[in-house]
């Protein structure tokens, strides 16, 4: 089997609008605008083969209508919310299954950003890495702002996330990690693989080279919001925010307000 290419086209500010190719066909993942989408086909000769969709937000949904213009693409995503022209709506456990790329997802619920939030996950690619498309639930070293939904959903969204494979290559939707960062030396400054990875990314950014994807693994070890329970993130936020952290929900729930307000 061809190996596939996972590519990141930016968009709009800071978003990642990923495809995935064979070398012939591709699928693009939240195609908020059509443009980067169309120039990065076109530069690659790719013919557009499916789009999926993690959330209905409109830097994630509104290129679909410029990009289908009357081809029959099938457009997957989440049943529990409302977007035009989907053709497949999506559950926890759905399977997806496209011919060019060969694509096999399962879809999980990542309810919390929005309520009917969906994610992809590939279980191998023709390497036998994993791979999960995650949208605004999970980034480098942080989590989507809780828009519709609470810190309970948000928190079991993440443990979903973070008990897939440790190697799962992890494609978000933003680039959003320096900032991220910051707040993460903040909740646990001496983290050391944190510190390793804020000069690297730094360099990265530098060259302005995408700081994604980044994998399971690397996000149980540095991200503060799927270390809610470790005792470092816990003494700072009762000390810095002078409150009580009875247990990782009430962790969670004052890491992710804090980091509403931290500049
Ligand atoms: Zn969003
Ligand atoms: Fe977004």
């Amino acid at each position: 089997m061809n190996a596939l290419e996972y590519v990141p086209a930016p968009a709009f500010e800071d978003n990642y609008i990923w495809l995935v190719s064979d070398g012939h066909h591709a699928v693009v993942v939240d195609p908020g605008e059509a443009a980067p989408v169309r120039a990065y086909l076109a530069k690659r000769g790719w013919r557009l083969s499916a789009i999926l969709l993690t959330h209905h937000h409109q830097d994630h949904v509104g290129g679909v209508a410029d990009l289908l213009n009357g081809q029959g693409v099938p457009v997957y995503g989440p049943a529990g919310e409302s977007i035009a022209h989907l053709t497949h709506r999506l559950r926890s456990g759905d399977r997806v299954s496209i011919a060019e790329p060969a694509l096999e997802f399962t879809v999980l619920d990542v309810p919390g950003h929005t309520s009917g939030h969906i994610a992809y996950f590939q279980a191998a690619d023709p390497a036998g890495t994993p791979h999960v498309f995650c949208g605004d639930t999970l980034f480098a070293c942080g989590c989507g702002r809780l828009f519709e939904g609470t810190p309970a959903q948000m928190l079991d969204s993440l443990d979903s996330l973070a008990a897939l494979p440790g190697a799962t290559q992890v494609h978000c939707a933003h680039e959003y990690t320096l900032s991220n960062i910051r707040f993460a030396l903040a909740c646990e400054p001496d983290n050391a693989q944190l510190l390793a990875w804020r000069d690297k990314a730094t360099a990265l950014r530098e060259r302005g080279v995408p700081t994604l994807p980044t994998t399971i693994e690397h996000e149980r070890a540095v991200n503060p919001f799927l270390r809610a329970d470790n005792p470092a993130v816990q003494s700072t936020l009762a000390e810095q925010l002078h409150e009580t952290v009875p247990d990782r929900l009430a962790a969670f729930t004052l890491m992710r307000e804090w980091k509403n307000r931290f500049r």
